[in-house]
């Protein structure tokens, strides 16, 4: 089964859409949660979220927080005031998604979550130390995760966990146990701005990192038009 592996959307359609057209036609798709916050297209993204085939997603903070099942004094001033603009702009049927995607999904000998094992929501994964406690909360072979908007992999060898970095568009064989990160469709955040995503063989039990170019003016001048914030606009060209 070819599985499209993706995460941190943040509302940004053109990098969904550039994402989806690159992987082509695929099994299933994973979702790592964040749909919304931060990009102008919240309604547009959940609705073509939900439209895709076989589906799993998990909730992300930021969709945490437009169903407030967060605090608001989380996020910084910007991003807590994209969740209080996306509010006000989702749909019933787009919110009542979001309002039944589950903190935790397993997925065969995956475990899918947005932050990390211990706070499924929250906890970045970002030391091998945070990691191997990570590794130490689920007896799943590979826990695929979001939230730090970089694509990552830390692999359990020789009694602890060690930080691997990640190669684009090479198949990468996959032992267990590990956690993967396909890093962010729509606000990436390790200095590439094109959109992440990967591919997850689970017969070849290959993973595959891919990014792929997309109109990110054209995202800047709806945001700007919707009088986004311009920090938010001008980090997607950096992808910072
Ligand atoms: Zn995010």
């Amino acid at each position: 089964m070819r599985v499209l592996v993706f995460s941190d959307i943040h509302a940004n359609l053109t990098a969904l859409e550039a994402v989806l057209a690159d992987a082509g036609p695929v099994d299933a798709h994973w979702f790592l949660g964040d749909l919304v916050g931060y990009g102008p297209d919240p309604n547009e993204c959940v609705a073509r979220v939900r439209s895709l085939p076989n589906l799993v997603a998990v909730l992300g903070n930021h969709d945490a927080a437009v169903l407030e099942k967060m605090p608001l004094n989380w996020f910084n001033r910007e991003a807590s005031n994209l969740i209080r603009w996306t509010q006000e702009r989702l749909t019933p049927e787009n919110f009542a998604f979001l309002q039944q995607l589950p903190e935790a999904h397993v997925q065969g000998e995956v475990l899918l979550v947005h932050g990390s094992p211990r706070a499924p929501v929250t906890e970045y994964i970002l030391t091998s130390e945070i990691a191997d406690e990570a590794l130490a909360r689920t007896e799943a072979n590979f826990c695929f995760v979001g939230h730090t908007h970089s694509p990552a992999r830390w692999q359990e060898e020789d009694g602890g966990v060690r930080f691997c970095p990640p190669v684009n568009g090479e198949p990468l064989p996959l032992k267990p146990r590990a956690i993967l990160n396909p890093g962010s469709v729509g606000q990436p955040r390790d200095g590439d701005p094109r959109a992440a995503y990967a591919l997850y063989d689970t017969e070849a039990q290959t993973w595959t990192w891919r990014r792929v170019p997309y109109d990110i003016g054209a995202v800047q001048q709806r945001m700007r038009a919707l009088g986004l914030s311009p920090t938010n606009v001008l980090r997607l060209a950096v992808g910072r």
